[in-house]
């Protein structure tokens, strides 16, 4: 069948540029367990989101390839891919619309199911604080919300559609310690049910993670525990 189950990933010699003068990714390869949780650390410019679009199928490698459960990335069709893969952008988008809608985004999701996923992604505390909770309106004209708290919503939001495997590219800026010690426990609560692929810009929001990879001018130079790097 053609649906993402398990959501182990495998990268093979995987170079990629936006341009054809400039490789942003050189010869990667990587091996990423279902279940797993992998880190993903480099300097500004280094390719980390790039790989992430790569992954999201955003863009087409040039060479190499990328295979989840086995299967070749592009084989999967459209609606099956969306189900399974979520993601948490650098800067997530809230709409001028209540939690509830920000999290639901128009899929049928029970008001249970809501609660679920803004629990896992350690969200509801601030969400059911609000003054109307989760009919409190957010974004534009709404509830002020840090970018911090915009991205445990938009992990509640990723995980409200119970994928297989989440990426998320960390904030790079205004995110306070606590709520980036938050993502990091969510993240790590998720081992073992969702394949997590972490953009990491505080080693400590990742410290956990059962694979780090550091990636140098679009190299992959090292991987490994966050005590052995
Ligand atoms: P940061 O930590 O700042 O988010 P990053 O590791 O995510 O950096 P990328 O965004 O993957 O880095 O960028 C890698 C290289 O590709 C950079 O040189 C960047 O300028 C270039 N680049 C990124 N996106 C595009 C694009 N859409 N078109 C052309 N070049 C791009
Ligand atoms: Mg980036």
């Amino acid at each position: 069948g053609h649906a993402i189950s398990a959501g182990a990933i495998k990268i093979e010699h995987l170079s990629f540029g936006y341009d054809a003068q400039r490789p942003v990714l050189r010869e990667l390869d990587l091996d990423i367990e279902a279940g797993s949780f992998i880190g993903i650390v480099g300097h500004t410019g280094s390719g980390k989101s790039t790989l992430l679009s790569l992954l999201l199928r955003f863009y087409r490698a040039q060479s190499g390839q990328i295979t989840i459960d086995g299967q070749a990335l592009a084989s999967f069709p459209d609606e099956a891919f969306r189900a399974a893969v979520g993601l948490v952008p650098q800067e997530p988008y809230l709409m001028a619309a209540s939690a509830r809608e920000n999290i639901t985004m128009g899929r049928q999701i029970s008001a249970d199911a809501v609660i679920a996923a803004a629990k896992a992604a350690r969200v509801h505390d601030f969400l059911s604080g609000l003054p109307q909770g989760y009919d409190t309106v957010l974004g534009e004209g709404g509830a002020r919300v840090s970018t911090g708290q915009k991205q445990l919503i938009a992990m509640a939001r990723a995980l409200a559609g119970s994928p297989r495997i989440l990426f998320l590219d960390e904030a790079t800026s205004n995110i306070d310690s606590a709520t980036e010690q938050t993502v990091s426990e969510a993240l790590i609560a998720l081992r073992g049910r969702v394949t997590v692929v972490a953009i990491a810009h505080r080693l400590s929001t990742i410290r956990e993670a059962d694979q780090i990879i550091v990636l140098n001018h679009g190299h992959l130079v090292e991987r490994g525990r966050h005590q052995e790097l």
